[in-house]
């Protein structure tokens, strides 16, 4: 018994393979089987047996050429348990179901199932389109004339419209120009003020000791007496301007801007003053 568990197979001294002949294995043309349930309850039409709702089955699968949207459409193919006869169903991916093709009644129908239309082709689909296409351009061409004969016509509201936001967006224009014209005049003024605050202050800082004497002084001799303070034409600080200079002191701070005021003209008894530049100067204007 031992020979008989030998693994190597006996070969003959004059084997030769290339005699072996290849044969190529004929494709079947027989439909694959699938193991399916039963997507509805139906009668056979020939026995009238009932096959309920997911009972199995070996079916064939048949692809078909047919196609909605991209998703083929596949039949089914089974027979009856009892009778044998052939029952066929196929895939419906209009409504999501499934439709008996030959050999059953469906025992149920749904009630939302779109009319059966016809399943156009490819070219049918796209003869369609082009028809829509040019439908819609013209539809637009006709729309654009309509808008262009309101355009021509004068006794239309748009005309009218247009005109009336035009003047608006002057007037607006109007507006803005002015408001720019006088915020660059406030913004001039408020220059030149700073320019004199900043002058006026430079003076009374000033360490000029002779200068807060002379405005000790006077404003002493003002709240003294009680009297108009007159600067007199032949005083040693007058100067043109300061001629025609009288006032009625009523506080110091007022006197010692008199003061100052009167005396900004004069440089030749001052040195180093810096000259007073009240008002609006018209250099800048
Ligand atoms: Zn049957």
């Amino acid at each position: 018994m031992s020979e008989r568990k030998a693994i190597n197979k006996y070969i003959p001294a004059d084997f030769d393979p290339s005699q072996i002949r290849r044969t190529k294995k004929k494709k079947s043309t027989a439909l694959p089987t699938v193991r399916l349930m039963a997507p509805f309850s139906m009668k056979c039409s020939n026995c009238g047996d009932y096959i309920s709702k997911s009972k199995k089955f070996n079916a064939r699968k048949e692809t078909t050429k047919e196609d909605y949207l991209g998703v083929k459409i596949i039949k089914f193919h089974f027979r009856c348990p009892l009778c044998s006869g052939e029952i066929v169903f196929r895939t419906d991916p209009v409504n999501a179901d499934y439709v008996v093709e030959k050999g059953a009644v469906r025992n149920f129908l749904r009630s939302n199932v779109k009319e059966p239309e016809k399943l156009e082709t490819l070219e049918e689909t796209l003869d369609r389109l082009e028809k829509q296409a040019e439908q819609d351009k013209k539809e637009e061409l006709a729309k654009q004339k309509g808008i262009h004969k309101k355009l021509n016509d004068p006794d239309e509201d748009i005309i009218v419209q247009v005109e009336k936001k035009m003047i608006e967006q002057r007037e607006e224009q109007r507006r803005m120009d002015e408001l720019d014209d006088l915020r660059s005049k406030n913004a001039r003024i408020e220059r030149i003020k700073r320019s004199e605050i900043s002058l006026e202050d430079r003076i009374l800082n000033d360490d000029s000791e002779s200068l807060e004497k002379e405005i000790a002084s006077r404003t002493r001799e003002a709240f003294e007496n009680k009297r108009p303070l007159e600067i007199r034409p032949d005083d040693e600080f007058s100067s043109k301007e300061a001629k025609s200079v009288k006032l009625t002191v009523t506080a110091p701070k007022r006197a010692s801007r008199a003061l100052i005021n009167s005396l900004s003209g004069n440089r030749e008894h001052y040195n180093g003053m810096p000259r007073l530049s009240l008002g609006y100067s018209s250099d800048s204007e």
